[in-house]
């Protein structure tokens, strides 16, 4: 068995583990991120779209390295086909080519002095008189024991790692939208917009998106919250109309019931996916993670350097993403609650409201005369007024 020593080792080498390893590389810290797949990157399991604030978070530039499609806007689909059309705003934004954006993520970790070990599991974490002290992995048949002052966990939806530390990080069926995506090439759409399809026959619990990365390319994928019938089935039946044809396969949950309630106990924080730090209307997860994996690697250091990974200490890593993210994560997860709710029928009458506001700046006069037109509507918008 071989022994090694870090300041803090990071289970999972995607958005929130490179993130959260090169913020604390950059100061100061002897870090190790551990990586299950043998390439950073792969298999991807995203739409790739994300706004220019994940680029702010990470200081890094829109690349064409790793960008490959700008975002003006984005039409969206009632289930009757009542279309909105957004411009700007919000709706702004990139496609990235992830295989590419996390490679070079860890590139700059690594850069920053991250080592990092690929095709490794983590399989435990390490304790002595019950505090946790590191973790022992997996790496072609050989077991490694790392020790470290501090875990973060990185390790996405199906995170192991925060469970064993105890923390309740786990998602039921009901708080996670699965999805099935395909590249497609041949698709037929604006290269600069984004388009979303609601509706019960097509993504029950969620949405049908055809995000295009230019050249004819779009990924179109559905995400569902079905015990019937498997995102797969839809995105199947979705696409079999297109004139496309798919040249990747992606599947994956999101977690759309907001964060778990503790994200942090004594020498471990959990960030990411594995912390439910995704926009629970959207489904977005990149830019929040970035933000609070960001967080996690720089409290992280502070915590080494002061000699303290109590989870006294590492409250101060919940506090302040809850004061960046925790706001808009709530909002959002209103949205989310109001959108289940609805039937197709009334989704086409919320649309047919909405396509004639400026979506960024709705009037409360407009929506008094909405719920007076339409009073079932006043219980599910109390929650937002
Ligand atoms: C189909 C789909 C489409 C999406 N589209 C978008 C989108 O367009 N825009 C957006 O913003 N968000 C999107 N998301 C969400 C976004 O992809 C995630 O929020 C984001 O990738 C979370 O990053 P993460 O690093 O926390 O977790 P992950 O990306 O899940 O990374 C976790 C990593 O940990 C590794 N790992 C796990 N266990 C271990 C272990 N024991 N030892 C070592 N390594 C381990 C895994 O191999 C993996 O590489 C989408 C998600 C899905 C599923």
């Amino acid at each position: 068995m071989n022994k090694i020593k870090y300041d803090a080792v990071v289970v999972g080498g995607r958005i929130g583990g490179s993130t959260a390893s090169l913020f604390a590389s950059k100061n100061g810290l002897d870090v190790l991120m551990i990586e299950k797949n043998q390439e950073i990157g792969t298999p991807v399991q995203c739409a790739e779209a994300t706004s220019s604030s994940t680029f702010k978070t990470l200081e890094m530039e829109p690349s064409s390295k790793y960008v490959c499609n700008e975002i003006k806007g984005a039409d969206i689909y009632a289930p009757d086909g009542t279309h909105g059309h957004l411009e700007g705003g919000y709706a702004e934004g990139f496609i990235l080519e992830r295989k590419l954006f996390d490679k070079q993520l860890a590139i700059e970790s690594a850069k920053a002095g991250t080592d990092i070990m690929v095709k490794t599991t983590v399989k435990d974490l390490i304790r002595r008189n019950g505090q946790i002290c590191g973790v022992v992995a997996k790496h072609m048949g050989h077991t490694i024991e790392v020790e470290a002052d501090l875990v973060i966990a990185a390790d996405g939806i199906e995170s192991r790692i925060s469970k064993m530390a105890g923390l309740k990080t786990h998602q039921s069926p009901q708080s996670l939208c699965s999805c099935a995506q395909y590249e497609m090439v041949g698709v037929e759409c604006d290269p600069h917009y984004l388009q979303f399809y609601f509706g019960e026959k097509i993504a029950p619990g969620g949405y049908v998106w055809i995000f295009p990365k230019g050249d004819g390319i779009a990924n179109v994928g559905v995400g569902v919250r079905s015990d019937t019938e498997t995102a797969y089935s839809f995105l199947k039946k979705f696409t079999s109309t297109m004139d496309a044809t798919p040249v990747e396969l992606n599947m994956g949950g999101v977690p759309v019931y907001g964060p778990v309630k503790k994200t942090y106990t004594d020498s471990l924080m959990v960030v990411g996916d594995a912390a439910g730090q995704v926009e629970p209307f959207t489904g977005g997860g990149i830019h929040v993670t970035a933000q609070c994996a960001r967080i996690a690697g720089e409290v992280a250091a502070e915590a080494i350097e002061k000699e303290n990974t109590s989870g006294n200490f590492l409250k101060k890593y919940e506090k302040l993403w809850q004061k960046e993210v925790g706001k808009d994560l709530k909002q959002s997860l209103k949205y989310r609650k109001i959108m289940d709710q609805l039937t197709d029928k009334e989704m086409n009458i919320v649309a047919e409201f909405l396509i004639e506001q400026d979506l960024e700046s709705i009037s409360k006069m407009a929506v008094l005369g909405f719920v007076r037109d339409y009073p079932q509507f006043l219980k599910l918008l109390k929650d937002i007024l």
